[in-house]
């Protein structure tokens, strides 16, 4: 690999001194190279479900005297605009969440409404493949932050449970505090799990561990990055742990607000 500099050599007046400046390029180099496999990544992510579009749109033109024909045809375009809205929803989401700046009006967030929505939201899904979707665990939680990021992030934690795994299993969500003041909501299903080897992957953008069958899903690769950078933003952290063939829980770690504490009694008591 090796590092990156660019020199400046600068005479020193005319006594044959010279100034050296050395800047070392290499993170510059890094920061670049990610840049452009992202866009890389982000047009080969948008070619596939535009050219779909565009040839069942040359193919339903001739099949006109066909209505049978014509309704697959536009069924199967619906299903390539959807993929194309979903992926660019997630692309400006992602690039709300992923820089360094803070979230711009932080509030008082109850975890109930976010875990219910999340669930309200996957709840078709979830009847589609028979999976019993649940929430446990302590009530009336809640942190500081935004929470339509907030339930963003849970329901793509949901949603994944969702689409890998089997028919007639279960999906918990579970909240819990702990006793240096966080709160941990978990996500736990019964699913394929992920193999070890990448764990520590699957929260970079568009990594995979099976593309054909993410894609068959209607995953847009970019799920996790969004989880990871949204919990970041709120002062916390995610963490997977899974065993392959058995399953897989994700845990959103944060900071928790403690209720506000009851105000001081003014003392009317003299003495
Ligand atoms: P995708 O849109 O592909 O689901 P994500 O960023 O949400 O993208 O997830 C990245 C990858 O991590 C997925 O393609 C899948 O391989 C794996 N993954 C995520 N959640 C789960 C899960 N609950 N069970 C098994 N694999 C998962």
């Amino acid at each position: 690999e090796g590092r990156w500099f660019t020199v400046r050599v600068a005479p020193l007046g005319s006594n044959g001194l010279v100034l050296v400046l050395a800047e070392d390029l290499t993170e510059m180099r890094r920061v670049e190279a990610i840049r452009r496999d992202f866009v890389a990544n982000v047009s080969h992510e948008l070619k596939t479900p535009v050219g779909a579009l565009s040839l069942l749109a040359e193919t339903v033109e001739g099949a006109a005297d066909d209505p049978e024909a014509v309704r697959r045809f536009a069924a199967r375009m619906q299903m390539e605009s959807v993929r194309l809205n979903n992926l660019v929803q997630d692309l400006m989401t992602l690039s709300r969440v992923q820089g360094a700046e803070p979230l711009s009006e932080p509030r008082p967030v109850a975890l109930d409404g976010v875990c219910a929505e999340s669930l309200d939201r996957c709840q078709i899904k979830a009847s589609a493949k028979n999976i019993e979707l649940t929430i446990a665990g302590e009530e009336g939680l809640r942190v500081r932050g935004d929470e339509e990021l907030l339930t963003t992030a849970l329901r793509n934690l949901v949603d994944n449970a969702i689409a890998y795994s089997p028919e007639n299993t279960r999906v918990v969500i579970m909240t819990s505090t702990t006793d240096d003041g966080f709160v941990e909501i978990t996500v736990t299903d019964q699913g394929i799990g992920i193999p070890e080897s990448d764990l520590e992957r699957i929260f970079e953008r568009f990594y995979r561990v099976d593309p054909a069958r993410s894609r068959r899903t209607g995953g847009t690769g970019l799920g996790l990055a969004i989880v990871k950078h949204v919990t970041t933003k709120h002062g916390g952290e995610v963490t997977v742990w899974s065993k392959e063939g058995s399953g897989s829980t994700f845990t959103l770690r944060l900071p928790l607000l403690s209720p506000p504490s009851p105000q001081p009694q003014s003392s009317t008591a003299s003495g």
